[in-house]
């Protein structure tokens, strides 16, 4: 399969899993992650009608933003945040899934004063609490929510999450049950509208719990290098 065929297979892919799990009317966005994948591959599926893409590294995106800028692309800034990069993301991306510190969330709100538009952010939650993956425990969601909306230039959405790696659907979906949960639970306190779960190994799982974005790179791309 060429590229148009992987990313038509993956847009089935999920109107399929919605039916299987009676999602049909709910929104469930795609966002296309293009990291270590060319401005062109980009391109290719944008003129398809891909508009949100995902990038990891502050640099690459930068140099393929500056490649389409021609395009009405909304950047998601996914990756782990370096405090001496949040200017950069602050300018450059309309959301930011990978936040789960206070001075990344502070330094980022200062970056984006006088911006016509908030900075849409999720908080990240290591959901089975991995040493090596970012992220904030379950039990400090509630405090990490009060702080972020206390933020004038970010607009706090949802939350995000990358579990422990798993090919069992069932362990795949309760962890993202325990997220689900804690978005309900908080949905209404403080208006959030997005639940960032689900990549290339999971995400009829995620569609399953509740996902509204999932995050999908190697099946629309391809391996990467
Ligand atoms: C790379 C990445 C993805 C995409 O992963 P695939 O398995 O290639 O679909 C999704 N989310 C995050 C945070 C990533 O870093």
């Amino acid at each position: 399969m060429n590229l148009k065929q992987r990313y038509q297979k993956v847009l089935t892919n999920i109107i399929d899993t919605k039916k299987r799990f009676s999602r049909v009317n709910d929104n469930v966005q795609l966002l296309a992650v293009s990291k270590k994948h060319s401005a062109q591959s980009i391109r290719t599926i944008y003129e398809l009608g891909q508009h949100a893409f995902g990038e990891n590294y502050v640099q690459e995106a930068l140099d393929k933003q500056q490649e389409l800028k021609d395009c009405q692309i909304d950047w998601h800034f996914i990756g782990p945040i370096q405090s001496n990069k949040t200017k950069q993301i602050a300018e450059h991306f309309n959301w930011v899934h990978s936040i789960s510190r206070e001075k990344i969330a502070l330094r980022l709100n200062e970056a984006r004063v006088g911006k016509t538009s908030k900075l849409n952010v999720l908080i990240q939650v290591n959901i089975n609490q991995e040493s090596t993956k970012e992220g904030i425990p379950i039990s400090k969601l509630e405090s990490f929510c009060q702080f972020i909306t206390k933020l004038p230039n970010l607009n706090l959405r949802g939350f995000m999450a990358i579990p422990e790696a798993s090919t069992d659907f069932d362990t795949q979906k309760n962890n993202f049950a325990v997220l689900h949960q804690q978005f309900l639970k908080h949905k209404e306190q403080y208006q959030l509208d997005t639940l960032s779960i689900g990549m290339s190994n999971d995400y009829q799982a995620a569609i399953s719990e509740g996902s509204t974005l999932i995050r999908i790179g190697t099946d629309i791309f391809g391996e990467r290098n």
